[in-house]
């Protein structure tokens, strides 16, 4: 096999190149080039500078992923890195695309940094539950401070080449289309002088003199990392660089490396990763079919979701035209569309430049003709069927042939919907979440006429909008409402059998989510959907709304608010729970932490194994994939379908039916078999 990295002479520099599409990951072919081609220049007393650089699209950019979990095969990349470092003739990086992970530890290693002005260099490992394990937790802070290495090594976002040279990880930004050449000079006016090398660095003393800083910088970050290992191992690596020995150091760092990589949190965000990739696919549509151009979207609704919608395309520049059924209405909605803008330029993530683009390509109106040349319409009108086939009916009529109709309805039968149409190959659901123009899943539900071309199209479409997809068959919800009135079902109960609804909320955020089933209630509003007659009580909901109690809106609903919207579980809330248990004569008895954390997950996964059996998920992993993007189910257990086989399927199958809960054939079976989901 020939090696994917080759030398070429320049006079007395040797240029090294790493030819190894994709993305030039560091595998061990690449690594043992590497090592190769350092020893042929210190051998070589022709030789006095190093260039390192990579054909393709880009720098190294990561380990080889695909390596992870099997026996390594020499040379690991510390040593190649060592060796590269160790050398007295100066080794120069020359960077475009994304230096990252493995790529962004290889020009730490080098002793000078050159990039073009669009690279980009990031220690994104943390996005995978780990830190750096080739010594970039010590080689950085000690190049550019503990202060800066921060945020690259613990938020994992890649900065581009201008803040890289701000901070000194950069040396010099070069000309976009002569970064060899210019690598090469910048190589040779560096020989002869002593090669500084990163390990050697004493930029870190800026965490010794002020040591506080680490604290500062975890507290900042408080509300990112709850529940997640990787940032308090990756801060306490940085923090080891000002504390000890560079040798030292690396070995603290590999200590907690490997704690990270035998550590479920880890398999669970490498597993995500892939679920993440694999939810793109759709195995019986072929990857070259062909796609349907969208240049113009309709958004029928301009209410919740409708606006929130139409700012994903905008933001994407792709036109829009949203249509209401009142003047007022409309006015409202394209108002709270640019609001929301308004208040992101205020934080600074827009110009109000892009403000005035994205809502120049908005064409607000109220005659559906106005719909008639948009390649895709989305309808996000109200939850009810007869509206939803009203509108469907009239699409069909007005848009011109070929266009996508698509439908955001949470539980709604989307066949039926394409009934009312003389085109149901071309209607689809897009399940979009709230705020939609934040939320990053988007469900994508196959009708069971839905054509290829338009799956392929949303898929494509989802990923420019910024999405997450994943692909659910027509059941009611879906695959995530469907697995969510689960466990609102069982909250429900619990909370007449004694529970503490307060108590069934914490175990939830113990569990890692953002906010519990009744926090959520208050936060939507308890009175969406009440039919507004306080003498008609026959749920708890209901009975809240008798009293006045419409969530945080007007400060009370299952909890007490404070200004600072603070929650206080409310007497007047036990006592309307405690008076309708008593009316339906449910028993009282003290719930465990551990019964309601159990009878809140498992029937979730139950009905995940359902999904499977029924076919209305394509794989497990979606399931996974709609959970954490969907709903905030924390992505370090790697969702409900990960989770339940990290804990054991035999341990659910043995829960629910503990509860008297049911249980299906499938994760019945998956439990005795392989104790997988297939
Ligand atoms: P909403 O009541 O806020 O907005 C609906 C809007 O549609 C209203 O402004 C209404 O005037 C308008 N409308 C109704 N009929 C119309 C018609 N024939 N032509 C033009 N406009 C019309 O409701 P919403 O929360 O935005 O929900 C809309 C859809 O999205 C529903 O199907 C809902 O199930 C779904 N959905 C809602 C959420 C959510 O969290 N709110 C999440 C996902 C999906």
């Amino acid at each position: 096999m020939t090696s994917p990295i080759r030398t070429e002479r320049h006079d007395n520099v040797l240029v090294v190149i790493s030819d190894n599409p994709p993305v030039n990951a560091l595998g061990q072919a690449v690594r043992a080039g590497l090592k190769d081609a350092i020893e042929e220049a210190l051998s070589d007393d022709a030789v006095e500078a190093v260039v390192i650089r990579c054909d393709g699209q880009t720098f190294f950019a990561g380990a080889d992923i695909t390596e992870f979990g099997k026996p390594p095969v020499g040379p690991n990349l510390p040593e190649t890195l060592d060796a590269m470092e160790a050398s007295d003739k100066p080794v120069v990086a020359a960077i475009h695309g994304t230096a990252l992970g493995g790529g962004c530890e290889v020009a730490l290693a080098c002793h000078y940094r050159v990039a073009v002005p669009s690279a980009k260099l990031g220690l994104p490992e943390i996005k995978l539950g780990l830190i750096p394990g080739a010594a970039g937790t010590q080689r950085l802070p000690r190049l550019v401070g503990a202060e800066a290495a921060l945020p690259l090594v613990v938020g994992g976002n890649p900065i581009p080449a201008k803040k890289a040279e701000a901070i000194g990880l950069v040396d010099a930004l070069v000309g976009a289309d002569s970064l060899e050449a210019d690598a090469i000079a910048f190589a040779k006016s560096k020989i002869g002088q002593p090669v500084p090398r990163s390990s050697e660095g004493k930029a870190n003393e800026d965490g010794v003199r002020d040591p506080d800083l680490f604290d500062r910088f975890r507290a900042s970050q408080a509300r990112k990392i709850r529940g997640f290992d990787a940032p308090n191992a990756a801060i306490a690596a940085v923090k080891a660089a000002g504390e000890l020995s560079y040798e030292d150091g690396v070995k603290k760092e590999r200590e907690l490396f490997m704690e990270l990589m035998s550590g479920t949190q880890s398999a669970a965000m490498r597993h995500y990763f892939f679920a993440e990739r694999a939810a793109n696919k759709i195995d019986d549509v072929p990857k070259d079919t062909p796609l349907i151009p969208i240049k113009k979207v309709g958004v029928i609704g301009a209410g919740t979701m409708g606006g929130g919608i139409a700012m994903n395309f905008l933001s994407a520049g792709i036109p829009v035209t949203i249509i209401e059924m009142a003047q007022d209405a409309l006015d409202r909605g394209t108002g709270v569309m640019r609001k929301n803008y308004e208040n992101t330029a205020k934080k600074g993530r827009m110009t109000g430049e892009q403000v005035e683009q994205a809502m120049g390509l908005l064409t607000p109106t109220l005659s559906y003709d106005d719909l008639a040349d948009c390649d895709l319409v989305i309808e996000a009108v109200f939850e009810n069927m007869d509206v939803k086939k009203e509108v469907f009916a009239k699409l069909d009529s007005v848009v011109k042939q070929g266009a996508i109709l698509a439908s955001n309805t949470s539980y709604l039968d989307v066949d039926e919907i394409a009934t009312a149409t003389k085109r149901p190959g071309y209607v689809v659901g897009l399940h979009f979440f709230s705020p939609a123009n934040i939320m990053k899943l988007l469900e994508v539900v196959r009708g069971k006429e839905t054509r290829h071309d338009v799956l392929a199209t949303v898929m494509k479409l989802a990923k420019k909008i910024g999405k997450v997809a994943a692909v659910s068959g027509v059941c009611p919800g879906f695959i995530g409402n469907r697995m969510l009135s689960k466990r609102q079902e069982q909250a429900n109960a619990l909370i007449m059998e004694g529970a503490n609804y307060w108590d069934v909320d914490d175990v939830l955020l113990d569990f890692g989510f953002p906010m519990g089933p009744f926090q959520m209630g208050d936060l939507a509003g308890i009175d969406i959907g009440w039919h507004r007659d306080p003498s008609k009580v026959t749920t708890i909901r209901e009975a809240l709304c008798a009293a006045g109690r419409f969530g945080q809106k007007n400060g009370k609903g299952f909890y007490d608010y404070d200004e600072a919207r603070n929650r206080t579980p409310s007497d007047e809330v036990k006592q309307i729970i405690a008076d309708f248990a008593a009316r339906e004569g449910k028993e009282q008895r003290d719930i465990s932490k551990d019964e309601i954390r159990e009878r809140l997950l498992y029937p979730m996964v139950n009905e995940g194994a359902k999904i499977l059996e029924e076919g209305m998920a394509q794989r497990a992993s979606d399931i996974d994939v709609v959970w954490i993007n969907g709903y905030g189910w924390p992505l370090y257990t790697g969702g409900p379908m990960f989770w339940a086989q990290t804990i054991g399927l035999d341990t659910v199958v043995a829960g629910l039916e503990r509860y008297d809960l049911p249980v299906s054939a499938h994760l019945r079976s998956a439990a005795g078999g392989s104790g997988k989901f297939a």
